[in-house]
């Protein structure tokens, strides 16, 4: 039924996948090789809407839909109106439709086209950022710059469409580690996303930046580094209104959850013990 490979965030695990889309419309990011073997298409209306009956036909109740894969949002506005007119007819128990949207296919909607996607049902749109430092973003190879990414989620955040973001820790290698997380944090401040989840680089064999971690070009930050470098996001976050933390993802070596401002001590003391748990373990090892 699915033309694999297929991911949705770990938010959506009990959500109806349809795939409206195949592979990512970027698919240049240097550490990404997630749809590499996909090239990206825009599944005509039809062939969807099979999938849609199809799904019907086996489940009898579904509450939350994701369209995959990267960026349905790239869909042009009247198709993608279609297409949730059509779920939501379909599956009239549906709460809640989401999925990834680039910041590209972002700034290529107007308001107005948002307002009219959210009026239909779509719920949520889940947005990688990856840093708030253009260095990085242009070392990546992300295709936008951190203006860019302001004003996409802006423009987001004005339609009321709620906002998912994520970061990832490592992303700057060692020598960015630093400016990484205090430009990610006031990226972040300035967006006031509802939700940010923050994942750590988890280095893929095949991506141009294997070959940079090979030819010593980029070094990858250990543990310690990356709790670090959470820290240092963390201090730099000052959001106004409430944005739902997560780092909890399969890729984290510590697992913090909260909602900013409200805990940002507390997550801070979470690292902070963690370190110190940690630095006496290896305290206690030497001396054995
Ligand atoms: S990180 Fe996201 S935007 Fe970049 S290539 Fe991978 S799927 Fe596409």
């Amino acid at each position: 039924m699915y033309n694999y490979p297929l991911y949705r965030p770990p938010s959506e695990s009990n959500s109806l996948i349809i795939q409206a889309t195949l592979g990512c419309s970027h698919n240049k990011c240097n550490f990404c090789n997630m749809y590499k073997s996909k090239k990206f298409t825009i599944r005509p209306l039809k062939d969807i809407k099979e999938d849609i009956i199809y799904f019907r036909q086996l489940y009898g109740y579904v509450e939350k839909v994701f369209l995959a894969d990267g960026d349905a949002l790239i869909i042009n506005t009247e198709d993608l109106k279609e297409l949730l007119k059509y779920i939501k007819d379909v599956f009239p128990e549906c709460k809640r439709i989401t999925l990834y949207g680039s910041p590209k296919s972002i700034l290529l909607k107007t308001l107005e086209e948002l307002n009219d996607l959210k009026n239909l049902g779509l719920y949520m749109i889940y947005m990688g950022v990856e840093s708030g430092d253009d260095y990085v973003l242009n070392d990546i190879n992300k295709g936008m710059n951190s203006k860019e990414l302001i004003m996409a989620a802006n423009r987001v955040k004005s339609s009321e469409i709620l906002l998912s973001v994520t970061v990832i820790a490592g992303i700057g290698g060692v020598d960015n580690s630093k400016t990484h997380a205090i430009k990610t944090g006031e990226l972040i401040t300035k967006i006031n996303p509802d939700y940010l989840g923050v994942l750590t680089l988890m280095v893929e064999e095949g991506t141009i930046l294997y070959d940079k971690i090979l030819n010593k070009e980029f070094k990858v930050l250990n543990d310690k580094e990356i709790l670090n470098e959470t820290k240092i996001l963390i201090q730099n976050i000052n959001v106004n209104t409430t944005m739902i933390f997560r780092c909890n993802h399969a890729s984290n070596y510590i697992s913090l959850k909260g909602s900013l401002p409200k805990d940002k001590q507390n997550l801070l003391n979470q690292i902070n013990y963690y370190e110190e748990t940690n630095r006496l373990k290896q305290e206690k090892y030497r001396r054995l």
